[in-house]
């Protein structure tokens, strides 16, 4: 079969590299993909968004599934475009409808979900400029810090953590009349603040049936220590060891079923990946937000420790017999650094040309911002690839990966040194 991925990141360089060791999987494509995708699949110069392009490489191709990676295409419904069109709607998308992918287009809709399915989620109100007063009244009842969520997508920057009520107000007054965050930001979520420590745990599913992956922490800071501005992600471990069986078994039980048996309930087919960004409070689950695809960095821990062949399990979620899929996890920690371009998160060059990759022989390397370019492999973003190894713990599998990066060079390459730092 031939399989197409869409995006560009290091979790379709992972995608990839995982469908390719199954004997099921004939040709891959990946759109737009990296210098990474480039040598385990043909790269298209595609955009994930751009649906009419994407149907006519699927028909060229003789493509018999599409696997969703970044969220722009489902929230903009790339999996009704294909129910909907007459050549495309036998072809199975792994990624949920425009329904399903509201869980993270909408932090209002994906709050009213929880509430209405009993998911432990922090208290919350929405607010728009029309009861603004109200949003003031609301922070009043609350304390410090005041959580302030721009509804819509705005790119990973919409959420902000406040300490001071009166900055709150401002903000929110900013956000709902001053459009801060675009049209994302019309209405805001105001919510109560979690305390405890943050894990990601990803489900796959058929719609009725689940598969449990593994459980994975992220470092989102630019900083050591996570001090500095938020990033896509600068490295991540799996698994999470505080995340026991017993604190698994209440996030099954009080997050995932719910969560499945609520789609049901609502009438969302849903068909893909969910992320749950969850806060362990002293062994009790609470959801901080779903995703409606892989995290990325966490993708590259989460699927090498998968042993189970990927495309079965894709195949399971596209026939609905996900629950007859052999899966099995490897008990190994990985881990990986994510190596960026000197200034990122803020402004940064691209076009450096990347040496040493040949040397690395102890992790593999997952790219996300790179390029080819005359036959070299260049930065063109910045997050430019991710370092992952295995260890029986965590300090191995970290020794691992930085001593690969000692044999990686790009001009002004930075990357944290302290990846895991909390879990030794
Ligand atoms: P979100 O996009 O909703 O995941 O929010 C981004 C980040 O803000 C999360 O990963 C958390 O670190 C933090 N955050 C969001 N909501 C809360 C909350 N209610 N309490 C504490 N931290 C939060």
């Amino acid at each position: 079969m031939n399989i197409l991925i869409l995006g560009s990141g290091g979790r379709e360089h992972a995608f990839a590299l995982k469908l390719s060791e199954s004997n099921k999987v004939d040709q891959l494509f990946v759109a737009p993909g990296n210098a990474g995708t480039d040598k385990v699949a043909t790269n298209l110069a595609i955009s994930p968004t751009d649906f009419p392009a994407i149907k006519q490489t699927v028909l060229q191709n003789d493509i018999k599934m599409v696997v969703v990676g970044p969220e722009a295409p489902l929230v903009n419904g790339v999996h009704d475009f294909f129910l909907a069109d007459n050549e495309l709607k036998n072809i199975p998308v792994i990624g949920p409808k425009k329904d399903g992918a509201l869980l993270e287009g909408s932090k209002d809709f994906s709050k009213q979900f929880m509430e209405k399915h009993g998911i432990p989620t922090a208290k919350y109100k929405s607010f728009t400029k029309d009861n603004l007063e109200e949003g003031y009244t609301f922070l009043e009842t609350l304390e410090a810090p005041y959580v302030l969520k721009a509804d819509g997508l705005a790119a990973g920057k919409g959420v902000l953590i406040l300490f001071s009520l009166d900055e709150a107000k401002t903000e929110l007054k900013e956000m709902v009349t001053n459009q801060k965050f675009g049209e994302a930001s019309s209405t805001v979520v105001i919510e109560e603040f979690l305390k405890g420590i943050e894990l990601s745990v990803f489900v796959l599913t058929d719609g009725k049936n689940y598969k449990i992956l593994p459980s994975a922490k992220d470092y989102k800071r630019i900083g050591e220590g996570d001090t500095g501005l938020n990033t896509g992600g600068m490295g991540a471990i799996s698994p999470v060891p505080f995340a026991d069986d017993a604190f698994l078994d209440k996030v099954e039980e009080l997050v995932v079923k719910p969560t499945i048996n609520g789609l049901q309930k609502d009438g969302i087919d849903y068909r893909g990946f969910i992320f749950i960004g969850l806060m362990n409070d002293n062994g009790n689950p609470s959801v901080v937000e779903y995703n409606v695809r892989m995290g990325d960095p966490e993708t590259e821990v989460v699927l090498p420790r998968i042993e189970s062949d990927l495309f079965d399990l894709f195949d399971g979620v596209a026939k609905q017999n996900l629950e007859e899929k052999l899966f099995h996890v490897t008990s190994k920690t990985a881990t990986t650094v994510m190596l960026v371009s000197g200034g990122y998160p803020e402004s940064y060059e691209k076009n450096k040309e990347i040496t040493g990759l040949e040397n690395v022989k102890e992790s593999t390397v997952f790219h996300a911002g790179t390029t080819l370019k005359d036959n070299k492999v260049v930065t063109s973003g910045g997050r430019v690839m991710a370092i992952t190894s295995f260890g029986d713990t965590i300090e191995e599998a970290l020794a691992k990966s930085y001593r690969s990066i000692e044999e990686i060079s790009f001009d002004k390459m930075n990357f944290r040194k302290d990846i895991g730092f909390d879990l030794i």
